[in-house]
């Protein structure tokens, strides 16, 4: 039977190939299916949304249709009852979506429900429950040691045996796009004085997130092969960091204002499920990690996922994210070994990305060699930190089925005058 033509869609994308109407290498394929949370100039109440190839598919309204028995879960203006719905779900609605959006035939009823994503402004796809940063990437660490700790190791002496991490602050996680504003504070001069006053060293970090959907018990643990239970999925983070403030601040208990004024996640939430073709091996641990953080011989949760960092438009790092040290997997088991539980929404985050060559590393302390070496832009100026009116862009793309590319989005942030 043919389709008849019902007139021209709005939506590229949703038309351009034949059986499935997206295109098979769009990084929003069919292959990707991230949600996210949306409003329009017509609907200001949020809606959520799944991204088809250039558009987004209206869940909201859709799921009556798609997928009746859970419209409950599209209702509340955010994902949280979807994360909180647990892995056998997202599993079955995921492959009703599939369906759906794979027969031409339900082209026509589809099509209405589609929303240009040039429409749509996207929203904080969840509430954050927790949020915690961990960094669990050597060469960062190493890195970091050896600018900030010269002529000590570069790594501290728990690092290989631990993911080293902290507690950050979940009420300044931001959807991409919120400007961030240069925070204020305390920070000591070369020469010994503390004063206040507005950062001159603020950096982002190129990282990922991974976000919890089904939430623990007080006292449980969970073990390296409860991750797929409890992770939904994964989205980009930058952790926006003002380095003078953290140096004076975090001896002895960690970061705190310096990381605090804000944290930017990218607006869609990739499923756990899309990442399947971007397993690896992680690195050989070097010593063997006590039992509950070992892997070895496990379902291996490395991930092939490539990082990249743009300022003002240019491309100035790709961050390989495969060479982790410490896997997501590894880092909830350790979050919950003392017992401590898990809630719907809690996000924790990998550390900053770096791979060993220069142009893979995740931060600009890193980039400039904490301003010794200061980036040179397109245009001719130099960058040791950021400035006023830069905006940074982080995305990144994981390899998916059948040579496919799965994009994770992008989370942008640009730099306001204290
Ligand atoms: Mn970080």
């Amino acid at each position: 039977m043919e389709l008849v033509e019902a007139g021209p869609r709005q939506v590229t994308g949703w038309t351009e190939t034949s059986r499935t109407g997206v295109a098979a290498d769009h990084a929003f394929g069919l292959h990707t299916l991230p949600y996210g949370v949306f409003t329009d100039a017509t609907r200001p109440q949020p809606r959520i949304g799944v991204a088809v190839g250039d558009a987004i598919l209206d869940l909201t309204a859709a799921s009556a249709t798609l997928v009746p028995e859970h419209v409950a879960l599209f209702r509340g203006g955010n994902l949280d009852a979807l994360l909180a719905a647990g892995r056998a779900t997202w599993t079955a609605i995921r492959t009703a979506l599939t369906c759906w959006l794979t027969d031409e035939r339900h082209a026509e009823v589809l099509a209405p429900l589609l929303v240009p994503v040039t429409d749509a402004t996207m929203r904080l796809p969840f509430t954050v429950a927790d949020y915690v940063d961990f960094s669990s990437c050597e060469q960062h660490a190493t890195n970091l040691g050896r600018i900030l700790r010269p002529g000590q190791p570069a790594l501290p002496a728990n690092w290989r045996h631990l993911p080293v991490g902290y507690h950050g602050r979940a009420g300044t996680v931001v959807v991409s796009g919120t400007p961030v504003s240069r925070p204020s504070g305390q920070h000591r001069l070369p020469d010994g004085i503390v004063v206040f006053g507005p950062s001159s060293a603020l950096d982002f970090e190129a990282e990922l997130g991974f976000v919890v959907g089904t939430p623990s018990a007080l006292g449980q643990s969970i073990p390296l092969t409860g991750f797929a239970d409890h992770v939904f999925g994964v989205c980009v983070v930058n952790d926006w960091s003002a380095r003078d403030i953290q140096a004076w601040e975090y001896v002895p208990l960690g970061p705190l204002l310096g990381k605090s004024f804000a944290t930017s996640i990218s607006p869609w939430v990739v499923p756990l499920d899309a990442l399947g073709a971007a397993r690896i091996r992680p690195p050989v641990r070097d010593p063997r990690p006590l039992p509950y953080l070992d892997d070895t011989g496990a379902e291996p949760w490395g991930l092939d996922i490539t990082l990249e960092v743009r300022l003002n438009g240019e491309l100035i790092s790709r961050p390989p994210f495969g060479g982790m040290y410490w896997t997501a997997a590894q880092q909830l088991a350790h979050l919950t070994i003392n017992g401590a539980s898990l809630r719907t929404g809690d996000l924790f985050a990998s550390g900053a990305v770096s791979g060993a060559a220069p142009d893979e590393r995740g931060s600009l302390l890193e980039l400039s060699w904490n301003d010794s070496a200061p980036l040179t832009l397109a245009d001719g100026s130099t960058r040791g930190f950021l400035a006023d009116g830069d905006e940074v862009s982080i995305t990144a793309t994981a390899p998916g089925p059948e040579g496919t590319t799965v994009g994770l989005g992008e989370v942008r942030g640009r730099i306001s005058p204290s």
